[in-house]
């Protein structure tokens, strides 16, 4: 691993870096260059997903880096027309020739819609088979989570949720850490929303720091133990991006990012009927 990146430690004894990189809404087209200039910035975790359409992309650019599998961290997500126990074990397959790989790090069950116990005994399968280092979930609310802790053999190591300073998940993150689950931002600079690069809180702590506002918020994140897997296109942003282990936030500079949660979602509500049936109506492959 990077020297430069810290690692945190899943329930399983896994390490994983507490910052990476995540490739959503990079077309096909550009993936490899994107994470070809990720790795050459010092990033070593990789988040894609089947639903991004682009893990050939990444595996091309793994393949290219020269850089031991080791020291990579590599996570992907089952989509929803893939749930189900049979199905989620050809969806990993799947996954894992489109990235050129052997193994994966991290496999998350995307949205908490569909046969998530089905899928989840697959995963519980392929991590006790060696194929996976660690499995896990994401978009889950805390109902869906200890559904799925109670009724399994393995409760999951991470749940990856959208998290920034207007949806900040401080409580969810202890529930989930009494749980032995491991909280990972997605959405950490809220999607590039206008609302954050020009909120003048952040905006006077990056003055107070001498750093940027996207460096503030992802060191107001991993301050926090929250995993973070911020998506550039560009390389100075994917460089600024990961320099956030020389300063640290202090105590009032996090209280007064604190007072910046307003307790919900800026993109998606998972409780909302409407989100269900769309994000299930979605389809990957035919
Ligand atoms: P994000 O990382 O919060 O924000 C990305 C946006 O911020 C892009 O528009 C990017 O523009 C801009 N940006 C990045 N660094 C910047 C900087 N230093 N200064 C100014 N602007 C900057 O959003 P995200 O991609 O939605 O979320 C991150 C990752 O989380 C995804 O890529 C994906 O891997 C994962 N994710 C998971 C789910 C899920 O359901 N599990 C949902 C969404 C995302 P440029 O590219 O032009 O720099």
């Amino acid at each position: 691993m990077t020297t430069s990146t810290p690692q945190i430690t899943l329930s399983n004894g896994v390490q994983m870096p507490i910052l990476g990189f995540g490739v959503y809404q990079i077309p096909p087209e550009q993936t490899e260059k994107a994470v070809t200039e990720a790795l050459a910035a010092g990033c070593r975790l990789l988040d894609t997903a089947s639903a991004y359409f682009n893990e050939d992309g990444v595996g091309r650019a793994i393949a290219k880096s020269g850089i031991a599998r080791s020291e990579l961290f590599v996570t992907t997500k089952l989509w929803i027309q893939d749930a189900g126990e049979q199905a989620t074990k050809r969806a990993f397959e799947a996954s894992l020739e489109r990235l050129g790989l052997d193994y994966l790090d991290l496999y998350l069950i995307h949205q908490p819609i569909g046969d998530v116990h089905g899928s989840w005994r697959a995963m519980q399968t392929l991590l006790q088979d060696k194929n996976v280092r660690a499995i896990g979930v994401s978009n889950f609310p805390a109902d869906r989570l200890v559904d799925l802790i109670d009724h399994n053999e393995i409760p999951p190591m991470i749940n990856q949720v959208e998290t920034h300073p207007f949806f900040q998940n401080t409580g969810y993150q202890t529930f989930m850490h009494d749980h032995d689950v491991q909280i990972e931002a997605w959405a950490p600079l809220a999607h590039g929303h206008d609302r954050l690069f020009g909120d003048p809180v952040l905006s006077s702590i990056g003055e107070e720091q001498g750093k940027s506002v996207a460096q503030v918020v992802l060191r107001w994140l991993v301050q926090r133990g929250v995993v973070v897997i911020p998506k550039s296109v560009r390389p100075d942003a994917m460089n600024e991006n990961i320099a956030v282990f020389d300063f640290e936030l202090t105590d009032e500079q996090m209280t007064r990012i604190a007072a910046l949660d307003t307790g919900a979602s800026l993109f998606v509500d998972h409780r909302d009927p409407a989100v269900v049936h769309d994000l299930g109506s979605f389809r990957i492959h035919d």
